[in-house]
């Protein structure tokens, strides 16, 4: 068996090496109903057909009248002005508004002709035919123009934007029954390990559950994906051999954890150098955490062996994968998030190696944004991805971040 050497590569290196093998550009497109279409990434600019509102309307119930007529109106002088009519929504008004008249509307209801503002109905008062008008308007006032929502011609949303409540309610105001979407990447997610067990099953003696496989699987939700839950594998080369083929055949991309280290047990690397051109891209990164993250190409498709470390995993699939799944989900990049902080204590990078530290922010007494380090004592640990807001950078050459000392932090979540 050839022995797999390693070569750390930067994180910078690791990037433009699977940039070269592997474009990473949305897999299609297809038309969908919208009322199906949340959480899916636009794959079109949806220009304006028509103006929204597509008339003057009133944005009040009230009185539809001419506003000089209301003007010197107060608590003690009402302004009395003759009914002329209804005007009802749904329907186009058949009534003109002359002076000294009022016409009762309906919020969302056409403005009549003649007229050009509407009073409340709380300001006004209903006697024998005359509408008692407590208060002036200003012209235009509880009108909402033909097209202020949105003007005919106007690009309203753009390709790339992820479709959620809003954007769905923009679009269906614009009349769009369908809309075209990229199709969703699917990503197989497998677990290795003799000791990851299943949520659900029992835990046996020197057993663990399995975290990655769902705080991936979630991960690669929140990435525009389709997680295809595949199983835990033992540390068996043809195991591993036989499931990798089968994400593969599924999937159009794969995520594996653990297994890649220097241990025996550790038969990934191995196995993803077997399975096809051309094999292995990526053979460790000089990161801590994440030095053993393994990335191989297998007949076009990417398989990102993630360290076994739950928090490791998930922080490389943030760094390293997620861009590449984002792109072919066809979501536009959102910058990510960054804010100054001042270092707490001072931090050390291990030797050689990109070091990220996870921290918390809080304030000071003086109210200053501190970066606090999440402690890693427990380097296996979940929960210092849960304690953490962000994380730091400290450069491989750099010999420490000093306490006081102001430092970007990359936040988790976007502000
Ligand atoms: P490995 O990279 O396989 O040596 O795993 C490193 C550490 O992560 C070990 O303590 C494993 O038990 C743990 N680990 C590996 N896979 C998982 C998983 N899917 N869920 C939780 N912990 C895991
Ligand atoms: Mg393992």
């Amino acid at each position: 068996m050839k022995k797999v050497f390693r070569k750390l590569l930067t994180i910078e290196e690791a990037r433009q090496v699977i940039q070269q093998h592997f474009k990473a550009k949305p897999l299609g497109v297809e038309e969908i109903p919208l009322i199906e279409a949340c959480n899916r990434v636009l794959a079109e600019n949806i220009t304006v057909p028509l103006d929204i509102p597509p008339f003057n309307r009133s944005t009040v119930d009230g009185y539809a009248v001419k506003a000089e007529d209301t003007f010197g109106a107060e608590e003690n002088h009402p302004v009395k002005l003759k009914l002329c009519g209804t005007v009802n929504v749904g329907e186009m008004p058949k009534i003109t508004v002359e002076h000294g008249k009022a016409a009762e509307i309906m919020t969302g209801a056409p403005i009549p002709e003649g007229a050009d503002a509407v009073v409340m109905a709380e300001h006004t008062e209903r006697k024998n035919g005359e509408i008692y008008v407590y208060s002036a308007v200003a012209k235009d006032e509880n009108i909402m123009k033909a097209g202020a929502d949105m003007k005919k011609g106007e690009t309203v949303l753009k390709r790339g934007q992820l479709l959620g409540a809003r954007e769905i309610g923009a679009l269906a105001a614009v009349g769009l029954a369908k809309v075209n979407v990229y199709k969703v990447p699917r990503v197989a997610v497998l677990s290795t390990g003799a000791e990851v067990t299943e949520p659900g099953k029992p835990l046996t003696p020197g057993k663990i559950y399995d975290i990655n496989a769902y705080s991936l699987s979630a991960a690669v939700m929140e990435s525009g994906g389709k997680p295809v839950y595949m199983g835990v594998f033992p540390d068996d080369e043809a195991e591993i051999e036989k499931a990798l083929k089968k994400a593969l055949a599924t999937a159009d991309m794969v995520l594996t954890s653990g297994g890649v280290s220097v241990g025996p047990k550790d038969v990934v690397p191995k196995t993803l150098g077997l399975l096809g051109k051309p094999g292995l891209i990526v053979c460790g990164i000089a990161t801590k955490p994440g030095k053993p993250t393994t990335v191989a190409l297998v007949d076009g498709k990417l398989v990102f062996s993630l360290p076994g470390h739950p928090t490791s995993a998930l922080f490389i699939f943030h760094i390293l994968a997620r861009p590449i799944l984002e792109g072919l989900a066809g979501l536009k990049q959102e910058k990510a998030y960054t804010v100054k902080a001042l270092a707490s204590t001072r931090m050390f990078p291990a030797r050689g190696r990109r070091t990220f530290i996870m921290v918390n922010l809080k304030e000071d007494e003086l109210k200053r944004l501190l970066a606090e380090p999440v402690p890693v004592g427990l380097s296996g640990a979940i929960t210092t991805l849960l304690k953490a807001d962000g994380f730091i950078e400290i450069p491989e050459n750099q010999q420490f971040i000093d306490a006081g000392e102001e430092v970007p932090v990359h936040l988790f979540k976007r502000l």
